[in-house]
């Protein structure tokens, strides 16, 4: 099966009607200023994430890049550079649910999809009105991904796909899922890869949810039992979705590294994995009467140092997301010690009682020394980012890969 790819540079047409910089700059102004009377009664949770996105995209900002036909402005980088820097600490924190339609699913399909995916998904996934999970992992294939063994085959005008995935954040509320399955165990594993969209809500797909030591959900298990995806659902070629994966884990590292970093700084959030902000510890230094302490004084500053550099960083063009990631993780771990040092000097992090939406501010700094260590492993582990940047930035000699040659269906699986 052939799929047609559209290009990237389709995205940015000007016309009579394109704003110029200081325009845009004031209109996004505009929306923020207006932002909380337009939020005022939209609910809570996902009704509230929903409303948020719709308000984002009805105003024209919520696709500032897309080509127009697709919902989009059509705009150049420097438009979304402008909305990013004005936008920060502003954006309701709801907006984590469309992490990874948003952030990773939708830029692929916009860049490699055939039209018709682009014209079924990209509208309504960037006005919130679909979710998306991302069904890469499974039990046997995490920093192996190409190990994975999820089978898909054709039937008549319908993949079938057979397999398990897990930690798939967000699959309980996910209307599509973007997959990877083998196609091909006659090839080498990384050459029977195809990546697909599975329609998450039908008979053949199973939704588990895996409770974490912060007593959220947030991610599950899938089990896939003769699901099916009409046979055209296919994001690139056949058998060539490591290309595929490699580019979603690419805009991945982006959204988990220094991009979102700041970008809901002033408020407090249980949503995503965001490193505890410095200003909120330096409040909490000061609740605790160790605001004086030098040496808390000194790994507040190291702190601020930390949050300085990955803000840099994000700001910085060209920069591999691995170093934004690294310096993200590396900061998260740092701040919820702290953290801990000052909210719980001598005593467990958590009580019986942690729960996020009844507890939201009590439970706010123990949540986050809970949640932190997944930040290093979410996107690729710390050490996978290390091997990424040795080898893709430094030019280091590749990882030895005796079975990167020999056919998937000889290898030895787990
Ligand atoms: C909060 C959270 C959310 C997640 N969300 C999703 C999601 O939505 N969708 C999804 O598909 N997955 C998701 N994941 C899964 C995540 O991508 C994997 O956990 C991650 O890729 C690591 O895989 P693994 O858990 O199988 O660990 P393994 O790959 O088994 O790794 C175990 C340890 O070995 C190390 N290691 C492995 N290989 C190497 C190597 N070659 N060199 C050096 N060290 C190595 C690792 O760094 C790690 O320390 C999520 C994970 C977390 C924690």
């Amino acid at each position: 099966m052939t799929t047609t790819s559209g290009s990237p540079a389709e995205s940015a047409s000007a016309d009579a009607s394109t704003p110029g910089l200081s325009e845009f700059r004031d209109e996004v102004r505009a929306f923020f200023r207006g932002l909380p009377d337009a939020m005022a009664g939209t609910g809570k949770g996902l009704q509230r994430a929903r409303a948020w996105r719709a308000l984002l995209f009805d105003a024209g900002l919520a696709a500032i890049d897309y080509p127009t036909k697709y919902g989009g402005r059509g705009l150049g980088p420097e438009f979304v550079e402008a909305y990013r820097q004005l936008s920060q600490g502003l954006v309701p924190r709801e907006e984590t649910h469309f992490g990874i339609g948003i952030g990773m699913a939708l830029p692929i399909i916009r860049d490699f999809g055939a039209d018709h995916l682009k014209d079924r998904f990209l509208q309504p996934g960037l006005r919130g009105e679909e979710i998306w999970c991302q069904l890469y992992s499974e039990p046997g294939a995490g920093s192996d991904l190409a190990g994975l063994t999820t089978r898909a085959e054709l039937d008549g005008d319908e993949w079938v796909v057979t397999g398990q995935k897990v930690w798939t954040s967000g699959a309980q509320l996910s209307q599509f899922g973007i997959l990877l399955a083998r196609t091909n165990v006659d090839a080498p594993k990384h050459q029977g890869i195809t990546m697909f969209v599975l329609p998450m809500e039908q008979p053949g797909v199973t939704v588990r949810p895996l409770v974490q030591m912060t007593h959220e959900a947030e991610f599950n298990e899938v089990f896939m039992d003769e699901a099916r995806i009409p046979a055209d659902w296919v994001v690139g070629e056949v058998n060539g979705g490591w290309a595929m994966a490699v580019a979603l884990l690419a805009h991945e590292r982006v959204q988990t590294g220094s991009q979102s970093m700041g970008g809901s700084s002033t408020q407090k959030s249980k949503a995503g994995r965001v490193p505890i902000p410095v200003a909120q510890l330096i409040e909490l230094a000061r609740e605790r009467d160790r605001a004086d302490d030098p040496i808390i004084r000194q790994e507040l500053a190291r702190l601020h140092t930390g949050e300085k550099i990955v803000s840099l960083l994000r700001d910085r063009p060209g920069i591999h997301p691995s170093i934004g990631k690294l310096w993200r993780t590396k900061q998260g771990r740092a701040a919820a010690e702290l953290a801990a040092q000052l909210a719980f000097p001598a005593s467990p992090a958590w009580g019986r009682d942690l729960n996020i939406e009844r507890n939201f501010d009590e439970d706010y700094f123990a949540f986050h020394i809970l949640n932190c260590r997944g930040m290093s492993l979410g996107g690729g582990t710390d050490e996978i980012q290390r091997n990424t940047l040795g080898e893709r930035a430094l030019g280091l000699p590749r990882e030895p890969g005796p079975d990167r040659d020999v056919p998937f269906r000889d290898l030895l699986k787990n």
